[in-house]
């Protein structure tokens, strides 16, 4: 097979030949370190047809990882073009994510989870947090959830159970507690058989040192693993694949890696370049191949990144050349306002579409998904199809998430969370008071929110309304799962909608908004159509929470420069560069030199994705907050080599110094190195990119647990907080017949009633 004429292996065509040599070497570990648009992916994907077609390995025994879900698909589908049918059956092929959760979900019995457990999504584990925070017996104005959430995402990116943490991490948070709240945290999650995405790589990691048999298991199911943008693993998920694969660990799968250093930008999310210098070290023998021809961009494009990254210290170093012609300088604009910025994008990208651009060959990639609304609000004006990747956009709009909640409660009984989300949504009578009470309950008997609603339900203890409204949703729950099964996603869907008032109470709303919202849940049962079962959807779900929804149809992308990673475009409009947005006003204020470094990556990043046009745009003023503020141009501006760039100003007189960076005279930011680096204008709105975002805080009363009694008997006399003195006629496991002096005889919950002493 190895000796075929090309012509018999379409596969490898047109490669060169190190690619050619990373496609077709299947022995030994492998590290293929190389620049942007060199063609990494592409050899990645070679590799991969040719163990398929060459019978190296089956399809169930490679483990493929991507960074984006979009990558994976694309991926699959270059395959099946390239291999066929052989592609069929790769279950592991994905994002980390994915394919941790496809693997936990064999073996969640041993770390206290069923098979069925949920992914929470950031939004739920904030939500959760607060309530842990709470019942921990701290302020959480003091000690933010959000806070925690992003400690507790270091700890887990690092592959740091709560046993694992050091002085230093324990002190990270609320006066040395962080590890006592990690560990609540972790309980609560588990009751509610829920898990979030750090947990997905971290419980994989605990199960292979604990159980030696399961290790064993999946060393000797995987001969190949293959890793894009390698650059951006966090160390959970290297600590992961050596344990898989390093021979010291008794893995004998082979390792291929694929990375840049130049473009590592999640060290935010944990992410260790440091995973590169490691490799060598635990896989010995490692092949090193470096590609130089860059197939992606012209040379002006190239020489303008080139000369951007050729600021940042801390890199390995390389030199990229492309055959392509210079093409056109990068377009440098300085405009004065955001409307404008977006005008004359929206301009500029009518202009190309006349000239025969498609318009899914055109992405703006923006530092904060923030910015995307100015956008959005001119290309809506004048009729421009768009679609945004990378913001929570749609699946975090309300009446998506509490339809999604619905699904939830239905398919997974002990998601509590999703089930407090729709408890009283549409309104059926349970109000705060009662959701309380309902909440209390279900802490004291250690039952899920959905087991305690339905067993509190049959009682008298909550007023007549809220009881029936909760008898209602329960057996409508119950109802729907024994459908789930039968019925195809949208179905369930909108049976569920239906049957539960959802939509009915949209509809009652004649409001503009209720409109979308209805269209909005039409478009999720779109979204459904193409799954399997609602299970899988949901998992879908909580695993693109970092929003890359594909649609039909032809649309500008505007997405986040750390979404666009991996991507090219024909033509790339990066808005922004300002001093404060970009670089951020966070990586300024709080990161020093290594996180000016990463976002000047970002930038490198940012204008690699083209294959043929950068257009670079800063504004002189930015509203911040309603108010209007001058800024700086981005220190990224100046950086940029002359030889390589056009600029253009609309901009009359103004400061020298603003004029200068503009211009790209001299160092304009010479002065920046004595002062904070922070521009006149940018306070805060850059170091919150998500302001704009408000989290639904309705947190359950959190109560001091109580064991379920035993000290009440039939014939005894109790005292109930509501009913007041009664004697105990009957008993039914925790719920109790009482016979009350005032209130007559009604059912109630044992943890409601204090004995009183004394016969009646
Ligand atoms: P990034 O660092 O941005 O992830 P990459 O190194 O993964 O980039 P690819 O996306 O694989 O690069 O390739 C960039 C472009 O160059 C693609 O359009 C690809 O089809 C093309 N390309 C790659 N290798 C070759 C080749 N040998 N001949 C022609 N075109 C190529
Ligand atoms: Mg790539």
């Amino acid at each position: 097979m190895a000796s075929l004429p090309e012509p018999d292996r379409p596969w490898l065509q047109g490669l060169n030949p190190p690619q050619r040599a990373a496609a077709t070497l299947l022995e030994g570990p492998m590290l293929l370190l190389a620049g942007a648009g060199t063609g990494k992916t592409r050899a990645l994907t070679a590799r991969l047809a040719h163990m398929l077609a060459t019978r190296a390995a089956w399809p169930s025994q490679i483990l493929a990882v991507t960074f984006t879900n979009k990558a994976a698909r694309e991926m699959r589908e270059r395959l099946r073009e390239l291999v066929g049918d052989a592609v069929e059956g790769m279950p592991f092929l994905g994002t980390f994510h994915a394919t941790a959760a496809r693997i936990l979900r064999r073996h969640a019995g041993l770390v206290g989870l069923t098979p069925n457990f949920t992914i929470l999504d950031p939004d739920d584990v904030e939500r959760l947090l607060k309530r842990v925070i709470a019942e921990a017996g701290l302020d959480e104005r003091r000690w933010p959830a959000k806070g925690l959430a992003s400690l507790l995402d270091r700890f887990k990116n690092a592959g740091k159970l709560p046993a694992d943490l050091d002085a230093a991490d324990l002190h990270a948070f609320a006066d040395g507690r962080a590890g006592d709240l990690y560990a609540r945290y972790q309980a609560e999650l588990r009751a509610l058989d829920a898990c979030d995405f750090g947990d997905l790589i971290l419980h994989l990691l605990a199960i292979l040192r604990t159980h030696p048999d399961v290790k064993a298991e999946w060393q000797a199911r995987f001969r190949h693993i293959l890793v894009d943008e390698f650059q951006d693993t966090n160390a959970a998920q290297y600590q992961w694949l050596r344990a898989l694969a390093a021979p010291s660990e008794g893995g004998t799968a082979t390792l291929c890696c694929v990375g840049d250093d130049d473009q590592s930008i999640y060290s935010w999310r944990g992410a260790d370049i440091a995973n590169i210098l490691r490799f060598e070290r635990d896989f010995p023998g490692t092949r090193v191949i470096r590609l130089e021809q860059n197939y992606r961009s012209t040379g002006h494009i190239l020489g303008a990144a080139g000369g951007v990254i050729a600021r940042n210290r801390g890199r390995l170093g390389k030199t990229l050349w492309t055959e392509a012609r210079d093409g056109e300088p990068v377009e440098v604009v300085a405009v004065w306002d955001g409307p404008e910025e977006a005008r004359l994008v929206a301009e500029r990208i009518e202009r190309l579409q006349r000239e025969g651009a498609a318009l899914s060959d055109i992405a703006i990639l923006v530092r904060a998904i923030f910015q995307t609304r100015e956008f959005e609000d001119r290309f809506i004006q004048i009729g421009l199809p768009y679609r945004i990747v990378g913001g929570f956009r749609f699946y975090e709009r309300a009446e998506v998430r509490e339809a999604l909640a619905y699904l939830r409660a239905t398919l997974s009984p002990a998601d509590g969370l999703a089930f407090e989300r729709i408890a009283n949504t549409p309104r059926r009578g349970l109000g705060e008071k009662s959701l309380a009470r309902l909440a209390a309950f279900a802490r004291a008997s250690g039952l899920s929110l959905q087991a305690a609603a339905a067993a509190l339900a049959e009682t008298d203890e909550l007023p007549g309304p809220a009881r029936s409204g909760l008898r209602g949703l329960v057996a409508g729950l119950r109802r729907w799962r024994e459908l789930a099964p039968s019925l195809r996603p949208p179905a369930l869907l909108d049976l569920v909608l239906d049957e539960s008032g959802y939509r009915a109470m949209l509809e009652a709303d004649r409001s503009v908004e209720a409109a979308g919202r209805l269209e909005n849940l039409r478009e999720l049962a779109r979204a459904m159509e193409e799954w399997p079962d609602a299970e899988s959807f949901l998992e879908h779900v909580a695993l693109v929470m970092d929003n890359e929804r594909d649609e039909a149809g032809e649309k500008v992308t505007l997405m986040t420069l750390h979404a666009a990673k991996g991507l090219e475009f024909g033509h790339v409009f990066l808005p922004g560069w300002e001093e404060g947005l970009f670089p951020s006003q966070r990586a300024l204020d709080e990161g020093g030199e290594a996180s000016l470094e990463e976002e000047r990556r970002l930038a490198y990043v940012g204008i690699t994705r083209a294959r043929r046009r950068v257009t670079i745009l800063h504004a002189a003023n930015r509203r911040v907050y309603g108010q209007w503020t001058s800024s700086l141009p981005s220190r990224f501006v100046a950086e940029l080599p002359n030889e390589h760039v056009t600029r253009v100003t609309t901009m009359t007189g103004g400061a020298s110094l603003w004029r200068a960076a503009v211009m790209g005279e001299d160092d304009p930011f010479a002065h920046l190195a004595r002062s904070t680096g922070r521009g006149p204008g940018w306070s805060r709105a850059a170091a919150q990119p998500r302001h704009d975002r408000t989290i639904e805080g309705r947190v359950l009363a959190s109560t001091v647990g109580r064991a379920p009694r035993a000290d009440i008997a039939v014939g005894g006399r109790v005292f109930h907080q509501k009913f007041g003195p009664g004697t105990v006629t009957a008993k039914d496991g925790s719920r109790l017949e009482v016979a009350f002096d005032h209130a007559g005889t009604k059912m109630v919950m044992d943890d409601f009633v204090e004995p009183a002493g004394g016969a009646a």
